[in-house]
């Protein structure tokens, strides 16, 4: 016998606290047996983020429970005591190992049935490991991924037993260069490898790359590119030296991998309809099985700005809205929520830098600002915007205001037209601060 829950949160990170606030604004507080969100986490909903930026600070380190959601985004802060308080059951340290969409249940890995009458899947993103691509030594003692909070743990604990030590970033993403930043801070020297021509290769142009590489070049980083780390050398239990492709061999007193992500699907394969790697749900987050909502890492959903396409984004920012929105149609599936209208917006934060990017990096890249000279000073200011079929499509800027990523977001939300592009490069500081 299980128990039953007329609404269900599977999964407990950054999608899951944001549906749960919506649902308390929308319904008050919840009776016993309304709610329930069911997390493999040991802690409450949190805003992942943190993990590789404040989480990481050799000093004045965020920990919790400062940041759990939702104050990310300036909202109120939902302890553990919050949920009690609203009367929702958090079923922390719960692994669902199976669900059964027809039946409406879940099995957990106790054994417990559970049984829903709608169901919010926010399960998120796992890492993808070293073996996947056919390396070694994930298992390491030193060997650090990030993703939750007890790898965080773990490579603040392993940062601190190499003090000055060499570190070995694999991957040349956000994660590999927010970690990267974050072992500079705590004065370890690093190198990141990557496979690619330049760091954040599926967002950044190489202009752009270029002046972050060699922000991080003057902090002390190694960039090894277009060549990848092909075994790991261990020594009771921890990784010593890294082999690269061409031969190289690096000493290493720790390694960070950051080589992508994978939605998690698996419980809904051949269940619910696929796409994009993540649940195919329409634009009120409702998937192929009307009583199955799903949000966050996890959901592909169509995206009005780009014709409806559907597009699955590993994004907070997007975390939060899908979850608001698929809550909003569960609690009303008569159609009031509309179809969601997402602008794609992610961003990073790394040494004193800090950077926001819009809509879609698709057409010609127009590059503002002198970014030679925002290299050499302390508060660089530079950007791009994307130019398709002569309407801005997407927007990256450096070092604004509020006011000026307000200014480069409402730019993309409608599509500004661009007669000319050579005056949209001269001008975009200027008008993005609404000068
Ligand atoms: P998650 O927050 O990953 O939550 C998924 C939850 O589901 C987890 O608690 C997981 O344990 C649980 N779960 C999964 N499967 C099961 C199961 N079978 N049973 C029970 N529980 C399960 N985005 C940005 O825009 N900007 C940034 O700067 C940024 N920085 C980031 C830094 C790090 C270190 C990481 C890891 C991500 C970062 N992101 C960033 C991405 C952002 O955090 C994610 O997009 C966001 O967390 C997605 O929210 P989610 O709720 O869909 O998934």
């Amino acid at each position: 016998m299980g128990r039953v829950f007329k609404y269900v949160i599977l999964g407990g990170g950054v999608a899951a606290g944001y549906a749960a606030l919506e649902f308390v604004r929308r319904r008050g507080d919840t009776t016993a047996g309304e709610l329930c969100i069911i997390s493999e986490e040991a802690v409450a909903p949190y805003e992942r983020p943190a993990l590789s930026k404040g989480y990481l600070l050799p000093e004045g380190r965020a920990r919790l429970p400062a940041f759990h959601t939702c104050v990310g985004a300036n909202d109120q802060l939902l302890t553990e005591d919050w949920y009690k308080e609203h009367g929702i059951e958090l079923m922390l340290g719960t692994k669902v190992v199976s669900a059964d969409v027809h039946r409406k249940t879940l099995l957990t890995s106790s054994g417990e049935v559970i049984s829903y009458t709608t169901l919010i899947v926010a399960t998120g993103a796992r890492v993808l490991k070293l073996e996947e691509y056919g390396g070694n030594g994930s298992d390491g003692e030193n060997v650090c991924y990030l993703r939750n909070i007890v790898d965080a743990d773990k490579l603040v604990r392993v940062m601190r037993s190499c003090p000055g030590g060499n570190a070995i970033v694999i991957g040349g993403g956000y994660i590999g260069m927010e970690c990267a930043a974050a072992l500079v801070a705590n004065k370890i020297k690093v190198t990141i490898v990557f496979t690619g021509k330049h760091c954040m290769g599926r967002l950044f142009t190489p202009k752009i790359a270029e002046f972050y590489e060699n922000y991080y070049t003057s902090k002390g980083v190694t960039f090894i590119k277009e060549t990848a780390v092909s075994s790991l050398e261990v020594s009771a239990g921890k990784v010593t030296t890294a082999t690269l492709q061409d031969g190289r061999r690096l000493p290493a007193d720790m390694v960070v991998v950051g080589i992508g992500a994978r939605a998690n699907t698996e419980i809904f394969e051949g269940q619910l309809a696929m796409d994009k790697g993540g649940i195919k749900v329409n634009g009120q987050m409702q998937a192929s099985e009307a009583s199955v909502y799903a949000v966050g890492d996890v959901a592909a959903f169509p995206v009005k700005l780009l014709g409806g396409e559907p597009r699955r984004f590993e994004h907070v920012d997007c975390a939060r809205k899908t979850a608001r929105h698929a809550v909003a149609a569960a609690l009303d599936p008569s159609g009031v929520a509309g179809d969601i209208d997402y602008l794609p917006f992610f961003y990073s934060r790394v040494f004193a830098l800090s950077w926001r990017f819009y809509g879609n990096n698709a057409g010609e890249a127009v590059h503002f600002g002198n970014m030679d000279s925002a290299a050499a000073s302390s508060s660089p200011k530079f950007g791009a915007f994307w130019v398709n079929k002569g309407r801005v499509a997407g927007a990256f800027l450096e070092g604004g205001s509020p006011e000026e990523y307000e200014a480069i977001a409402h730019a993309v939300r409608r599509g500004a037209a661009v007669p000319d592009v050579a005056q949209l490069a001269r001008g975009a500081l200027r008008s993005s601060s609404g000068t």
